[in-house]
């Protein structure tokens, strides 16, 4: 085939650039993925999980003695356990700016209300408030499993997970037989299904006699007593989310596509989180490695890897940062979201307090990960192909967010983009220009405008996902491993 006219310009399916060596290394990539989208189906899994992988790559929890870290330091904070903030201490200080990657931990689901449990016809429910943007049709007649924490009013915290297990029971919401859907028919989509008739059936057996009252209900509460040792006043101080019950799974006869819940933003964040573990691990296996720094011999277990001191030279320039954000889906607000406070106090702490944090961001280069909408056959017409994200043409960069003209977007600057190009290039990362659909058809935001408020420069790219927000969603495997390869590009860059 003729090579292309250097004057034009063409993007390429990943498909037809990729070695075999590369394919195996998506491959890998996706297994694991699939194992943390399993693991992490609410933002306070994925902290726990994100926390879990990386103290075994030697991140520990950032203490509050103030103390000044050292270069190489790998620190960790949990924002009560629903947001992450992951660094690795760089050589220069931090006034001289951070190499941040953003993405967000919380996901569309449907949310107890305070006071969940009723019963109505014989049979027990719970009540739902629906938390993001969901089609609340798909959201019907298909299995839930339950997941989140009871916190009693002494302050323990009872930790719930129902629904995932082959042998655990799940839940449902139920739909109206066709049948006798002449009347629902009439209705649009978005009428159809109101929220308020999101309730989840979570049982249907009685305890006590026939003239009991409440006896449905009370049958739910006999059964969660004795498993979690709560009773109903303790429903007031908990959150519990119904979420899709089931696994990750392989799409397609090739398997090149994941259906997974939660990709937007569990993709980019999980590869927020193999990016900068990958970054620790590389300080630390090279020390291991060197015979000139031999390590005292003990008897017993090999040392941990927190234990080994970081190879100087590797050490990063600029301090890696990650930020696994929370409520990205409802606006970013509170002690969680990336409009928090607690990312000024985090990275404030990372130089001892030493540095203004002004003066870091000003320096600093933010990519904000987060999901495109990719290009869908079945709904051609709210794209504009020439600019829509393609499956399998890798991460996608967004110029812009916003909706009507570019309204509530930060939006980079050309150079920005031109930066990114650069780095993305040298890190061999496979991309692609994408925007949130065509002109007026709608439109979003991400944290983007968050962090380029903060006056840090800041890109959105991320993984294109088809069905975005649906229970199950859909991405290509080797859009999410050049997600990760685009933010190992950064964090191994000098933008
Ligand atoms: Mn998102
Ligand atoms: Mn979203």
């Amino acid at each position: 085939m003729a090579e292309q006219n250097p004057l034009l310009y063409t993007k390429k399916n990943a498909f037809d650039q990729l070695t075999d060596s590369d394919l195996a290394a998506v491959h890998r990539y996706a297994e694991d993925y699939k194992k943390f989208l399993d693991a992490a189906k609410t933002e306070r899994e994925a902290v726990r999980e994100s926390i879990r992988l990386a103290e075994l790559a030697g991140f520990k929890a950032l203490s509050k003695s103030g103390a000044k870290l050292e270069p190489g330091a790998k620190v960790y904070r949990s924002l009560g356990g629903k947001a992450l903030l992951l660094a690795i201490v760089g050589r220069k200080p931090i006034s001289d700016g951070l190499l941040i990657a953003g993405a967000h931990i919380d996901s569309p689901r449907l949310d107890l209300k305070q006071q969940p449990l009723y019963e109505d016809s014989e049979m027990a429910l719970f009540k739902t408030h629906y938390y993001g943007g969901i089609k609340k049709y798909q959201w019907v007649a298909t299995p839930l499993a339950l997941h989140g924490v009871v916190v009693k009013k002494d302050g323990t915290v009872v930790n719930i997970s129902v629904g995932e297990r082959d042998d655990e029971p799940t839940f449902i919401i139920t739909d109206l037989l066709p049948h006798l859907g002449k009347d629902q028919e009439k209705k649009s989509l978005g009428e159809a299904f109101t929220g308020e008739n999101l309730n989840i059936l979570i049982g249907s057996r009685p305890t006590g006699a026939e003239t009991d009252t409440s006896r449905f209900k009370l049958a739910i509460l006999e059964i969660l007593n004795e498993k979690y040792g709560i009773s109903e006043e303790d429903f007031l101080s908990a959150e519990l989310e119904a979420v899709p019950a089931g696994h990750a799974r392989d799409i397609g006869f090739d398997r090149s596509l994941i259906a997974g819940y939660g990709h937007d933003d569990r993709s980019c964040a999980y590869a927020a989180l193999r990016a900068i573990i990958e970054q620790a691990q590389r300080l630390t296996a090279t020390v291991a490695a060197q015979p000139t720094t031999p390590l005292p011999k003990k008897r017993g277990r090999p040392p941990k890897s927190a234990t080994i001191p970081p190879n100087v030279d590797l050490i990063p320039e600029k301090t890696l940062v990650a930020f696994l954000s929370d409520k990205e889906e409802i606006g970013s607000m509170g002690t969680t979201g990336a409009l928090s406070a607690a990312f000024e106090s985090f990275v404030s702490q990372l130089s001892g307090g030493l540095c203004g944090v002004a003066q870091a961001f000003e320096h600093s280069f933010c990519l904000s990960a987060d999901v495109c909408n990719a290009l869908d056959p079945n709904f051609p017409e709210v794209s504009e192909k020439n600019n829509a994200a393609k499956i399998n043409y890798g991460v996608g960069i967004l110029k812009h967010t916003g909706s009507r003209g570019k309204s509530g977007s930060s939006e980079a600057a050309a150079e920005t983009v031109a930066k990114l190009r650069r780095a993305f290039s040298d890190g061999g990362v496979i991309w692609q220009m994408s925007e949130l659909g065509k002109v007026d058809q709608g439109g979003g935001g991400t944290i983007a405008q968050y962090m380029a408020n903060r006056n840090i420069e800041t890109i959105d790219a991320g993984v294109p996902v088809l069905s975005m927000h649906a229970p199950w969603e859909v991405v290509s495997k080797v859009d999410c491993y050049m997600t990760f390869k685009g933010i190992r590009a950064i964090y191994e860059s000098n933008i």
